[in-house]
């Protein structure tokens, strides 16, 4: 029996943060990690000196957990979230996290949170945030020798304000990222930088920036939160590649060109100049991640550039529905899965 869920007014949930019955908690000490386990305790107490507030050794990922038509509740590609955690963990110089030790834990919140999982229909999803922090104290500039990994879940709705509406990006003065820095990690410290440029696109009515490469300033990269991919005009995806590394390696994107390949859709990932976006070379667009699955964009402006994207009405235009539907169908067991990429937790 599908445990009862609590009464929370679903359909209007917005993205903000509750805290939920347990937490999934995990130290490292002493070269090892411990067992873990689920933990009823939200809030942390460390040092001051813990090099997470000191040296910012911060690293995170973002899932989510949904129900099913049949009531069951699942997650998408988990083992990709836990290898791409180790990848960050590796690049600060934490100790990764045991790959299957992070799927079993996501398991273990998701079953006991069961009750928290919006349910089929509802448009909300259970938002799975794993994190990892330095605790042990650090003085001298160094990575520190005590770990926490931690897992909370929160229920929310969608991720853009728009909701599935298309959305409006513009091209920021600012850079995400360093060529050959740590753009391709889902470290805290890429986002923190991040706020001010974005707030600025808020306040210009924009949803997101789109970044340039910050070394020639050339290449189409990726939003502050998204990947991007285009459309050409003969209906082929076009996936934006950095010849600096500094595009974060999106789950979803790689799971839509896998999708693209199977459906007989040409791929072609390769570097994208922004002078053949603002030509008008590309008839749909969008942002690529897992709170949205595919946000159409509607519109690039910044100083001089204005470019629409013909084929991409509010609802999107055809290629990225297709691929859309396509993977909300295997994401919600609508579709068989014949890459195996849902893992059933209930
Ligand atoms: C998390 C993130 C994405 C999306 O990755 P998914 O694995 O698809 O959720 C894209 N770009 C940036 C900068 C991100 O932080």
């Amino acid at each position: 029996m599908a445990k009862e869920k609590k009464n929370l007014d679903w359909g209007n949930l917005s993205f903000k943060y509750q805290p939920c019955d347990y937490s999934y908690v995990c130290n490292y000490k002493d070269g090892t990690w411990e067992e873990g386990g689920l933990s009823t305790e939200h809030t942390i107490t460390l040092s001051e000196d813990a090099g997470i507030y000191q040296y910012c050794q911060e690293i995170f990922e973002g899932m989510k957990a949904y129900t099913t038509e049949d009531g069951s509740i699942v997650v998408f590609r988990p083992d990709l979230n836990a290898k791409r955690m180790a990848d960050s963990a590796r690049r600060m110089v934490m100790p990764p996290f045991p790959e299957d030790k992070f799927v079993d834990a996501v398991k273990q919140v998701v079953a006991g949170n069961e009750a928290w999982v919006p349910p089929f229909g509802s448009g909300a999803t259970l938002y799975i945030r794993p994190f990892m922090i330095a605790t042990g104290e650090v003085l001298g500039l160094g990575a520190s020798d005590q770990y926490q990994f931690r897992i909370f879940v929160t229920p929310v709705g969608p991720y853009f304000k728009a909701g599935a509406k298309a959305v409006k990006l513009t091209v920021p003065a600012y850079d995400r990222a360093a060529p050959m820095g740590t753009g391709n990690i889902k470290a805290g410290l890429n986002y923190g930088m991040s706020l001010y440029p974005t707030l600025q696109a808020h306040e210009g009515g924009y949803s997101e920036n789109l970044y340039l490469d910050s070394r020639s300033r050339t290449y189409v990269e990726e939003t502050g939160g998204t990947n991007v991919l285009f459309v050409d005009k003969k209906g082929g995806l076009v996936v934006p590649v950095s010849a600096t590394d500094s595009i974060l390696p999106s789950i979803t994107r790689r799971s839509l060109v896998e999708l693209a390949q199977h459906l007989g859709i040409p791929v072609e990932e390769r570097p994208v100049r922004f002078d053949e976006v603002v030509a008008g070379d590309f008839a749909e667009c969008g942002c690529i991640g897992t709170a949205a699955v595919i946000s159409h964009v509607a519109k690039i402006e910044a100083e001089g550039v204005d470019v629409t994207f013909p084929d991409c009405g509010e609802e999107g235009g055809p290629v990225l529905r297709r691929l859309r539907d396509a993977l909300v169908g295997i994401q919600t067991c609508k579709d068989p899965d014949p890459f195996g990429w849902v893992v059933k937790i209930v």
